[in-house]
């Protein structure tokens, strides 16, 4: 049996401190005194729930580890009940099948062990219960020479542990189909919300019926969702019923707004006027956000013309806007320029956004503001023509942290694409660049001209190359209406499947 630093009785043979140094020698040889207590307990699981009151704390979590990957239901409640640090980071270890969800079972029944006024442990300590499947620091720091009990302290935010109540983290992906396990958590969390305090950082919600929205934040406060996503096929009256809650996510560092394409403007009862009120409704709540760094938003063009209103109510400064596959206006387009939210911008992504009818100087205007933070730019797919790419080439020029810039299928000729090139001596840190294929690879029936093509390539290759060394360069066509696939130059030509 172990020595304990507190218990120093319970199966003691040796001082604390003696056995400390034996396992430093014996560490790396044969299965340490350690690991075979853990063992012995494992075997029999009984006996390991009567042993947890006189268990050195500093085993618990070897221990906890080898339940979960064992599924011991018993000895798992046991030890949540008993738990002796103010944090138990317990998604990352469930990642074993678990098909009965018996261990994910066993810890929640070990919550409510911990919540039964018979239940009294000397030790139990828990304030946290972390249900995220996300990599813990607490598995890993048993070899440190600090104590887990004084780690476990400083992770431990103040106001946490001032609080009583024990509070239960999750990460929550929510769709219209809730599979078993999510429903009876649901139901769980709905009968405990006065005695423990309920927390989701990251929602994904796909498609959600309204009944299911009004349990699911009357259990988890809005106020605490850093990352959001919305994937939905909602009307607008439903946009609009979300959009309190929306708003009441104070904290959000990410938002992904995707796909809106279904969403239907009928009504049967209401006037078309409400359309606009919905609309401003939900956008509207982008004032609220206090530290909103990421704004993805895919297909949304229902908010076509009211992108200006979006980025004007955003009050702090964006490190990623991405726009894709959406109709914007020029009105929209124009409020890129004289928005303060964008003048940080490290990553700006218009993959998809048709730009060829707009007058892009006021993305000239945001590039050139942008020019020493930009990191990342993609204006894959936006249909730009040479004298577009002209409008904008003096700001892409002085962007010297560029490491990446998207540029396929876009129509562009061979001597604007040369001359664009010859422009890029700036750009010492680029990492990924993928150019389209110039018109001139092309015939009148816009088929590829796989010779011309390759040949154009290397002419663009070389012309590059004599001002600087491209780390991973590309070229690619239209996409091949028969396969779906393109023809990419880099270093070598590659087909498309029509050709194999
Ligand atoms: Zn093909």
């Amino acid at each position: 049996m172990l020595p304990s630093k507190k218990n120093p009785t319970f199966g003691d043979t040796i001082p604390w401190h003696e056995y400390q140094e034996q396992q430093k020698i014996s560490v790396h040889t044969s299965p340490t005194p350690l690991k075979m207590e853990i063992q012995t307990l494992l075997r029999d699981e009984a006996l390991a729930v009567s042993s947890l009151e006189k268990l050195p704390s500093d085993l618990f979590p070897t221990l906890f580890k080898e339940a979960c990957a064992g599924r011991l239901t018993n000895l798992i409640k046991a030890m949540l009940a008993a738990w002796p640090f103010p944090c138990l980071a317990v998604g990352a270890l469930m990642e074993s099948p678990d098909p009965d969800c018996k261990t994910f079972q066993a810890v929640l029944d070990g919550v409510d062990l911990r919540l039964t006024r018979e239940f009294h442990s000397r030790r139990a300590k828990l304030q946290v219960l972390d249900l995220r499947n996300v990599c813990h620091p607490f598995w890993n720091i048993q070899d440190d020479s600090e104590t887990l009990e004084e780690k476990q302290v400083l992770k431990v935010l103040p106001r946490y542990a001032l609080r009583q109540r024990l509070k239960v983290i999750v990460d929550l992906c929510i769709t219209s189909f809730l599979h078993e396990a999510q429903v009876s958590f649901l139901m769980w969390a709905q009968q405990r919300m006065g005695s423990l305090y309920f927390c989701c950082t990251k929602m994904k919600i796909w498609t959600l019926s309204p009944h299911i929205i009004i349990v699911i934040f009357n259990v988890f406060d809005p106020e605490h969702i850093t990352e959001l996503e919305l994937n939905t096929e909602w009307t607008m009256s439903q946009l609009e019923n979300f959009a309190p809650y929306f708003g009441q996510m104070r904290n959000l560092h990410k938002v992904f707004l995707a796909p809106f394409r279904e969403i239907t403007f009928h009504f049967t009862h209401r006037p078309r006027i409400t359309e606009a009120e919905c609309i401003n409704k939900f956008v509207s709540q982008f004032s609220q956000f206090n530290c909103l760094q990421h704004l993805f938003m895919d297909c949304i063009h229902f908010l076509r013309d009211e992108i200006d209103q979006v980025l004007g109510f955003l009050k702090t400064p964006l490190e990623t806007l991405s726009i894709t596959y959406s109709l914007i206006s020029q009105r929209d387009l124009n409020s890129f320029s004289c928005c303060q939210s964008l003048l940080q911008l490290k990553h700006l992504d218009l993959r998809g956004v048709i730009l060829c009818t707009l007058d892009l100087m006021p993305l000239r205007a945001l590039i050139e503001k942008v020019a020493d933070t930009l990191e990342t730019l993609n204006l894959q797919g936006c249909k730009v023509k040479d004298v577009q790419l002209n409008v904008f080439l003096p700001a892409l020029r002085q962007c010297s942290q560029l490491t990446q810039f998207k540029f396929y299928n876009n129509d562009i000729s061979m001597s604007t694409l040369k001359d664009f090139l010859k422009h890029s001596t700036n750009w010492s840190r680029m990492n990924v660049e993928q150019y389209p294929a110039p018109m001139e690879c092309y015939d009148e029936l816009a088929e590829v001209s796989v010779e011309r093509f390759a040949q154009v390539c290397r002419e663009l290759m070389d012309t590059l190359r004599t001002i600087r060394q491209p780390k991973n360069i590309s070229f690619a066509t239209d996409i091949c209406l028969t396969c779906g696939e393109s023809y990419v130059y880099e270093q070598v030509l590659r087909l498309c499947h029509c050709w194999q």
